[in-house]
């Protein structure tokens, strides 16, 4: 049996996807690279802008053909999309098989064998006849990479005006601490190097431990950082909420964190930034992440940004630009602002004309880029730890990718001489 998984949206999706497909993996289903290879393909979507949304259904629609070719195929429709359309979905997309939508997270493994067991014989016979191409089945059926996913928390209490999260994918969740670790060993006993610890405010995760104590953030980064093998522990997306002092010096004394922290700030406007109910004024996240800045200097920063937010005008927009000069993000994610249906902002008269937007987010746009080329040109004649992900390609301690070719080995932590830029990927020689 064939598997293929796709995943649209954030890094958490794409873990999600993972964590699907890793029962199916142990029991003998093969991952293959297209969607016309597969027996069954597994669709995880994002609705977190309409676009994302869009790209998500619009692959459901031209599977279609896929599907009618063999009815025994299945198509599974899961994620955020899923849980904010599902009835829809299963009347305009009759050919998908299951529906499963973000707040089921926690069965998605059970629910999917049980779609495919009911098509495809047992599952237990798939195995006997797939037997020996089975992935080595672990605690967590989780085949290795040099990058592991470790989902930490599920879920939003925040509730940004824009943001459709917390209604589909519901309040926070804490995994349990030692559940947590132990994901993290298994992973790096089976080669991962680098852990990313993921949520939605990732750094809003707290848990008592089976001896009682309670453990924040800070103590679970500081731990992941010190497991046998594991050479580096990122983290998406920390809320600036909880960048306290407990971070910070975590940060500043454990350089296995690496020296890039993704905060995503959305606007540089106070009167938009309240609008937005981030909680935060312009001058508050700058201090927050000067205080971190000056206690761990070698940390860069990236982040997210919106524009065309309603009632944005060109003074609010002129902040933003100001905020980005300030903060000097080595790279941003730039949005433009996407009316979800049921959030606060909806709600809003959506007045900022479509063209105004395009203009504001080119402009932001060039300047970002500026910024993002700069950095990349400072670190050109410099030597950079790269840790190789993928055979002579990975990433730099800051996140920018590297290539340098060989000698190629994933896993290895290597000292690359940078020598040019290729649009965004930094070039060099293994030193
Ligand atoms: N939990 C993360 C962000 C999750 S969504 C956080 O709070 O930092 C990822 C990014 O998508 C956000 O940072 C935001 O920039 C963008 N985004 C979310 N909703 C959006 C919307 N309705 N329109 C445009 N961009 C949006
Ligand atoms: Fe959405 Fe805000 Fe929660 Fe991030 S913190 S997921 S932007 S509601």
């Amino acid at each position: 049996m064939r598997l293929h998984v796709v995943s649209f949206g954030c890094q958490m999706s794409v873990a999600d996807g993972g964590e699907m497909a890793a029962p199916l993996l142990a029991r003998g289903f093969r991952a293959v690279a297209r969607p016309e290879d597969a027996d069954a393909i597994v669709l995880n979507t994002c609705t977190v802008r309409q676009h994302a949304e869009d790209k998500a259904l619009s692959l459901i629609g031209r599977l279609r053909p896929w599907k009618d070719a063999d009815p025994d195929r299945v198509l599974i429709v899961a994620g955020c999309a899923a849980e904010r359309l599902g009835g829809w979905i299963r009347t305009r997309f009759p050919h998908v098989d299951l529906v499963v939508g973000a707040k089921s997270i926690e069965d998605y493994p059970r629910v999917v064998e049980e779609a495919l067991a009911a098509r495809f014989d047992a599952l237990s016979e798939t195995r006997a006849a797939f037997g020996a191409e089975a992935a080595p089945e672990s605690p967590i059926g989780w085949t290795s990479s040099v990058v592991a996913p470790v989902t930490i928390m599920r879920g939003c209490n925040y509730s940004c005006s824009y943001c459709i999260v917390p209604a589909v994918r519901g309040r926070e969740t804490y995994r349990p601490y030692e559940t947590v670790m132990s994901e993290i060993r298994a992973k790096a006993a089976l080669g991962a190097r680098e852990i990313l610890l993921l949520g939605q405010t990732v750094n809003s995760w707290h848990a008592r431990g089976t001896d009682g104590r309670e453990r924040r953030f800070p103590e679970l980064l500081r731990a992941a950082a010190a497991v046998d093998g594991v050479a580096r522990v990122r983290f998406e997306s920390p809320h600036p909420f909880f960048v306290d002092d407990a971070l910070i010096a975590a940060l500043a004394e454990e350089p296995r964190t690496g020296d890039v922290v993704h905060m995503p700030v959305q606007s540089g406007s106070d009167r938009v930034l309240a609008l937005m109910r981030r909680n935060y004024t312009a001058d508050s996240f700058l201090g927050k992440i000067k205080r971190l800045q000056t206690a761990a200097p070698r940390i860069e920063v990236t982040t997210d940004i919106i524009v065309g937010f309603p009632s944005e005008t060109d003074d609010d927009f002129r902040r933003t630009l100001e905020l980005v000069e300030r903060l000097r993000p080595a790279s941003a994610y730039t949005f433009k602002y996407s009316p979800r249906a049921g959030t606060e902002s909806a709600g809003l008269p959506d007045d900022v004309p479509e063209a105004g937007t395009e203009e504001r987010l080119s402009r932001l746009n060039a300047l970002c880029d500026g910024l993002t080329e700069a950095a990349m040109r400072a670190r050109v004649g410099r030597d950079v730890e790269v840790l190789d992900e993928n055979g002579g390609y990975g990433r730099a301690r800051d996140g920018f990718r590297v290539k340098w070719g060989t000698p190629a080995e994933p896993g290895r932590l290597r000292t690359v001489r940078i020598t040019g830029t290729m649009k965004r990927t930094l070039l060099g020689e293994c030193q």
